[in-house]
């Protein structure tokens, strides 16, 4: 029998069940009972990775140490259990097939014709078992992305049914459905959910363990019901309310007690009830948070909030640490202008300018940087956000006039953000950023160094386009300084004005890094300078 445990997520019905949370909550609960656990996602489209996605099309792309450009949901597993995730967590169908082509091409497979089974299935099944047998983790979560049902998902449920006969006593299914609330004959519907195992079944898996999202409390009859038709015992219907908040999703688990649903089917030590005290605490802290303050985030993608959504979990736990509720105002920078600025701005404590790519937008978002410099307005600049300050700076303090990022503008008098070197003579768009975990000194005595209280930090990248250190000089003379380069390459890291009670400027992604058990000190400081901000005015 494999040692490593393998549990596997489906869903069915609907999508934007959370699976996710799902998979990250119980990851949470096994974890606190001294299992070592990881978390992987399956994505059933073509693209090799979401890097080359429209964060309309599919929320934010979460990047990890070792720089893959993955699904959002890895951000969830993250804030979760606490542990970086990698490559080898997130699988899209485009992985699948262009390993197996590249094999086909070398001739890996000479002779033979390569067909989904059991060319594609294999090549699933041993991305799947990787982190077992490279990590030796206790269990390997897999959430399979789609709903049952769907064309593109057959080949992971196939690799699914596959594994669950090579490994018996080792793997188990939990599938997540619908209850709808008909509120005309107000009644709680089983009949999806029954039909969803149908067709999961037709496929060849008995779901172990079923997890219903429902919006009312699930009555013992219907658990029963759905016992009955699903071929499951009635504890392992497992009622999944929707709650305020995706941080409570693991205490309710417990009560449901999902992990031990899972640690006796695979005949596993329960060992003591997690503890979850700091889990609890944070909780405690966000759900009774007496102060607010007021954040603007200036993005261009703010109609689809998952599009920042590390961003905004950042607030959360930043907000819990200070023991203050993190009120967002979502700001279209293509609404910023010099009349709008003023109303759009009047009762905020902080302006956070997102990251973003291509010039829509973007004179807005340098109005408000400057907006916040010259207001004395807590400023937390990312990626694009810190090179809209920079722009700015370099436009309104330098008398650079016309400055600009030459991702925006090719031939500007001063390209103040510009290419670097390395980038140049990339052509294909997808992967070829400069992504993922990289050092970065932080100047001592800067508000950054107070901040992260140490001298030599890492964290994620996600861009092409740099600080221009030609002109460095004149801006650390005029009162922007660079208060983090990269040891190496000495690119700009970090700016800061250090004249300003708090205005930050990073290249790179801290969002990426905020976990509930360690609230990233960037933003713990940011909305700390906003609490100032709204006692002083
Ligand atoms: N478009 C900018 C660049 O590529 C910023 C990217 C970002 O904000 N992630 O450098």
């Amino acid at each position: 029998m494999s040692k490593t445990k393998y549990i596997f997520v489906t869903g069915g019905v609907s999508s934007s069940l959370g699976k996710g949370i799902i998979s990250a909550s119980l990851a949470k609960l096994l974890q606190s009972r001294g299992y070592s656990v990881t978390i992987q996602k399956l994505d059933p489209y073509i693209n090799v990775d979401p890097g080359t996605l429209n964060p309309y099309e599919h929320g934010e792309c979460y990047v990890t140490d070792d720089g893959a450009e993955t699904d959002l949901d890895l951000g969830h597993y993250e804030r979760f259990i606490n542990i970086p995730t990698s490559q080898a967590n997130n699988i899209t169908t485009g992985k699948v097939y262009q390993t197996v082509i590249e094999k086909e091409r070398r001739g890996d497979y000479l002779g033979k014709t390569v067909q989904v089974i059991p060319h594609i299935t294999d090549e699933i099944k041993h991305r799947i078992k990787i982190l077992g047998n490279k990590f030796k983790h206790d269990f390997v979560i897999t959430e399979i992305g789609g709903t049952v049902g769907d064309i593109e998902s057959l080949p992971y449920i196939e690799a699914v049914r596959q594994l669950r006969w090579e490994m018996p006593g080792s793997s188990l299914v939990i599938h997540l459905t619908l209850v709808p609330f008909l509120s005309a004959s107000g009644e709680l519907k089983t009949k999806p959910t029954q039909h969803s195992v149908k067709l999961l079944l037709e496929n060849g898996i008995q779901p172990d363990i079923l997890v219903l999202r429902t919006e009312h409390n699930l009555t013992k009859e219907i658990r029963e019901k759905v016992a009955r038709f699903c071929n499951v015992g009635i504890e392992s219907v497992i009622q999944s309310i929707d709650v305020k908040t995706i941080y409570e999703v693991p205490l309710l688990m417990s009560e449901e007690k999902l992990d031990v649903q899972v640690l006796e089917k695979l005949k596993l030590e329960v060992k003591e009830k997690p503890a979850l005290n700091e889990w609890k605490a944070f909780l405690n802290k966000m759900q009774n948070a007496k102060k607010t303050v007021s954040v603007a985030l200036v993005g261009k993608y703010i109609d689809l909030q998952d599009s920042y959504k590390s961003i905004v979990e950042s607030f959360v736990h930043a907000g819990a640490s200070n023991e203050t509720k993190v009120q967002v105002k979502w700001v279209d920078a293509e609404n910023v202008n010099n009349q709008s600025i003023a109303a759009i701005f009047k009762d905020i404590n902080g302006i956070l300018i997102a990251p973003g790519f291509g010039h829509r937008g973007i004179e807005g978002k340098i109005l408000a940087a400057q907006y916040a410099r010259e207001n004395q307005i807590p400023f937390f600049g990312i990626c694009l956000g810190m090179q809209c300050a920079v722009i700015e700076f370099a436009r309104n303090i330098l008398g650079y006039e016309n400055a600009n990022s030459t991702e925006m503008i090719d031939n500007t008098p001063y390209p103040v953000i510009d290419l670097m070197e390395a980038q140049k003579s990339i052509i294909e768009m997808g992967g070829t950023m400069r992504l993922g975990s990289y050092p970065c000194k932080v100047k001592k005595g800067s508000l950054v160094h107070q901040t992260y209280k140490t001298g030599v930090v890492n964290e994620r990248h996600r861009h092409r386009y740099e600080f221009n250190n030609t002109y460095l000089n004149d801006f650390e003379t005029h009162g922007m300084i660079a208060s983090g380069v990269n040891p190496e390459s000495e690119l700009v890291e970090i700016i800061e004005i250090p004249a300003h009670p708090w205005f930050i400027g990073v290249q790179f992604h801290p969002e990426y890094k905020s976990t509930v058990v360690n609230p990233h000190p960037l933003f713990v400081s940011f909305i700390k300078a906003c609490l100032l901000n709204k006692s002083n005015k």
